[in-house]
């Protein structure tokens, strides 16, 4: 009864999928099945040396790093994440996230991880775009591998995005400090799992590692939707 209900709504109010615009399913959330199964997936996450692994190697003691997709421009990839970033979509962050989390799950590497850390935003930033993107990708790796997500222990307190412009050494010293954590007690003894939507120098997640690493008893795990 209920699903005739949402069928005959999608009648005049269709759900579509996010990345190909095709009339979504009733079982269907966001992003079709279809374009689910056609993303590039790496599979790193079955294997502890991994492109993703290995840009932080020698740099700070990472357990296990991943990304679901490869990143390809103009890619069907890159249009959602547009809309995760640009276009006010959490919901494609949110589901995005909870496909990465089922894989995790399957993966021996990953599945023993029990809290899951967005790397945070700026608040300014956060402010204007309303919403912190990597939070949206953490709640869905949350809810999919039942597991609690800690979004508000870790702040930013310096905003990066000159960092272009600034010499290499300036730019180390830049990043070693821009992290906080508020609740230090509330991260001993965990298994983490830091998550950001693209992994490109892995400088970002190297240093909120570091700054979740000064924790006691702690380890730390990587997870982005995808690597450039
Ligand atoms: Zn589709």
């Amino acid at each position: 009864m209920r699903n005739w209900f949402v069928d005959f709504l999608n009648l005049f109010y269709p759900n579509l999928c996010a990345a190909c615009g095709e009339k979504l399913l009733t079982q269907e959330k966001v992003i079709c099945t279809k374009c689910l199964v056609d993303l590039p997936r790496t599979n790193f996450h079955y294997e502890h040396d991994n492109p993703v692994s290995q840009l932080f190697w020698g740099r700070v003691n990472i357990q296990n790093a991943t990304a679901l997709f490869r990143f390809q421009k103009g890619s069907r990839f890159q249009g959602l994440l547009h809309l995760l970033k640009y276009k006010g979509r959490q919901d494609v962050g949110e589901e995005l996230g909870r496909q990465l989390g089922f894989e995790l799950k399957k993966s021996e590497l990953f599945n023993a991880v029990n809290v899951v850390i967005p790397v945070p935003l700026h608040p300014k930033r956060e402010k204007k775009r309303g919403y912190n993107q990597a939070e949206c990708i953490a709640k869905g790796i949350a809810e999919s591998m039942g597991i609690e997500m800690q979004a508000r222990n870790m702040s930013r307190n310096v905003e990066t995005q000159t960092q272009t412009k600034k010499s290499r050494i300036e730019r180390w010293k830049n990043v070693d400090s821009i992290f906080e954590i508020k609740h230090p007690e509330k991260l001993n003894n965990k298994h983490i799992l830091l998550v950001d939507d693209v992994v490109t120098t892995g400088a970002t997640l190297e240093a909120c590692a570091q700054e979740l690493l000064k924790t006691q008893g702690t380890t730390v795990n990587i997870a982005a939707l995808a690597t450039a």
